[in-house]
């Protein structure tokens, strides 16, 4: 059996993942990297709109501080973010991002020549740091080039099938080459989960292809807590017809939402901040008026930049304008953009602490697929490139210091990895012994339509239970699914048989966190119980496997100086 090994090892090549290797290569330990795709094809790339730290390089009425920006955080998680993990990420996060330019990152400029900083939703001040409307692509591009100075090596194309635990301690993982058509363990004293989101459970999202949350599904099934999994943030304005993002950052430079008639409908939702709210609230709207009659064919509003002029939109959102214009074929200068909203963050994950340490020894977790928590119950636009950047450094070095492994006898360490292995490859047989009753991709769908349809916006008791049902439904077929191709080389389906796998259980606690919390707060909105109620529910939900499905459990929220208050804009 081929073992290979390392200090730390890092599942994703997304910011998250790229900024915790770099940290932890400067202690010198040996640190890999792990991805399913080229670490330049992640997620992370697409980000548009931008970074938030409040640098106040834009003149406002009084100067903008870390303070603040944790403020409009807290109060934009609907008050279930923990404030010290804000603090920390506030605070800390002035210096990563002004770090991320020093490294060569190249944001947008005031006339001054500072990194020029755009209103965005939710924030009282323009603190959004912005490389036109391509921030993630800049950001990411440069952490790789620092990955590349470093010699820090990457699996490309390698795929994270399971954990290896012993003793409640995780060892390291099983991964698939996918080019060697291989099975390969792999040890690590410390191994990083950074796999991103899962918005690819629902029908409509933002999100990639590649982003099914099976990093949230392997720490799950190892026995570590998923946190706050009901809280799934729906973006108010992706382009109708193929759900791509048009950021917010287009309202942040001015855009504006009209229904049908012709009217700015975010003055009866939020008459002070208009289409600057945060995002539960703008989307929410939006889908109000859709639903009761006031948008375009039933299914969507308008977003208008045709006032700004073409340079404006030249210079701060070209790469909106192609969008609009290569898949609606809509050019924003001259006309409205056909919007809906869609599934497109998830605020819920493995939890973490502020280190990104997971209750379990030898596992980390940061970045989206992590919950630390600094979301709450809603993420501002803008902080999640700044969480990535915060915590997948302190990630990174936490894990270079830390001496988990306790199992000091390699034989005993290659023991236990052949075991894993074994079992795996039986489990494999299995799989390849059965006989195909039906294609993985009409679970899939029923999946997909079911999380849109039953677990989207609105929300309710039947609707939800009507989902309880049918997910575990889906659950029992999938153990039948059979799959064609019988060998290792380049199985695309057997990949996508796993990440399915994964899909369903995080779906399944999502389902049952969101019948369970009997409120409405953030994202998470029960129309059978509309309002927010801290008495009861001002506390983190704890999602632990079991075979019978998800136990929920409860954790207080961390309170410093921001007593829960009303949430007006
Ligand atoms: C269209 C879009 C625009 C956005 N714009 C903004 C914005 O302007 N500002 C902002 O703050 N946020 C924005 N966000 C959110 C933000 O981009 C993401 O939350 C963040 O980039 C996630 O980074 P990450 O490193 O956690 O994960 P990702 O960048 O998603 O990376 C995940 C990595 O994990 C790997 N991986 C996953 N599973 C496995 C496995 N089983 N085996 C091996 N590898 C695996 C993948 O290959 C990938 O490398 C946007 C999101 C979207 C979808």
């Amino acid at each position: 059996m081929e073992l290979l090994s390392h200090d730390v090892l890092i599942i994703g090549g997304g910011l998250a993942g790229l900024r915790a290797a770099l940290e932890a290569k400067k202690s010198g330990v040996d640190v890999a990297i792990l991805s399913k795709v080229h670490p330049l094809r992640s997620h992370s790339v697409a980000a548009q709109g931008g970074v938030n730290a409040a640098l106040h390089n834009v003149p406002a009425p009084i100067p903008d501080s870390w303070g603040n920006h944790a403020f409009d955080t807290i109060k934009g998680s609907d008050y279930l973010a923990d404030q010290d993990a804000v603090e920390v990420m506030c605070r800390e996060g002035i210096d990563r991002v002004v770090e991320m330019e020093h490294w060569g990152t190249l944001f947008s400029r005031t006339e001054d020549g500072r990194i020029a900083q755009r209103p965005f939703g939710g924030a009282g001040f323009p603190r959004t740091c912005y490389a036109a409307d391509r921030t993630g692509h800049n950001l990411l591009h440069t952490l790789y080039e620092q990955i590349i100075g470093q010699n820090i090596p990457v699996y490309e194309e390698w795929y994270a099938l399971s954990l290896v635990v012993h003793e409640e301690r995780c060892l390291g993982i099983l991964a698939y080459s996918m080019f060697k058509g291989q099975i390969i363990p792999i040890h690590a004293k410390v191994t990083i989960l950074a796999t991103g989101g899962y918005g690819r459970i629902y029908l409509r999202s933002t999100n990639a292809i590649i982003n099914t949350g099976k990093g949230c599904s392997l720490a799950y099934r190892a026995g570590v807590p998923l946190q706050d999994m009901e809280f799934v943030q729906f973006h108010p304005t992706s382009l109708f017809g193929t759900n791509i993002l048009i950021t917010e950052g287009a309202r942040g430079e001015g855009g504006y939402l009209k229904n049908a008639q012709g009217k700015r409908f975010m003055e009866d939702y939020a008459p002070h901040l208009m289409e600057l709210g945060p995002r539960d609230i703008v989307a929410r709207a939006i889908q109000t008026e859709i639903d009761e009659g006031r948008g375009f064919e039933g299914e969507y509003v308008l977003l208008d930049l045709t006032h700004l002029g073409r340079e404006k939109i030249m210079n701060r959102l070209p790469g909106i304008r192609q969008i609009a214009m290569d898949f609606a074929g809509i050019d924003p200068i001259s006309d409205p953009i056909p919007i809906q909203p869609a599934q497109h963050y998830s605020m819920g994950g493995i939890s973490t602490n502020m280190d990104g340490e997971t209750p379990m020894l030898g596992l980390f977790a940061a970045g989206e697929c992590a919950c630390v928590s600094v979301h709450g119950a809603n993420r501002l636009g803008g902080n999640s490139l700044l969480e990535t950047l915060v915590f997948g450094k302190r990630a990174g070095e936490k894990a270079a210091s830390s001496r988990s492994s306790n199992i000091q006898n390699q034989k005993e360490v290659t023991k236990i990895f052949q075991q894993n292995l074994h079992q795996f490859q039986k489990d494999l047989e299995e799989i390849f012994m059965r006989e195909i009753q039906e294609p993985s991709f009409k679970l899939r769908e029923e999946m997909k339509t079911l999380m849109t349809y039953q677990v989207g916006i609105f929300r309710n008791a039947s609707s939800l239970q009507f989902a309880k049902e049918r997910i575990r439904d889906l659950k029992e077929r999938f153990h039948r699914l059979g799959i064609k191709q019988k060998t290792l080389s380049f199985n695309h389906e057997l990949v996508q048989y796993f990440e399915l796998e994964g899909m369903l259980d995080i779906s399944q606690v999502i389902i049952e966190g969101a019948l369970a919390r009997r409120e409405s707060r953030g994202s998470h909105f029960r129309t059978d119980y509309p309002q927010r109620d801290d008495e009861h529910w001002l506390r983190h939900t704890l999602a632990y496997h079991t075979p019978q499905g998800p136990k929920l459990e409860y954790k207080p929220v961390a309170i410093t100086s921001y007593p829960p208050k009303k949430r007006e804009y």
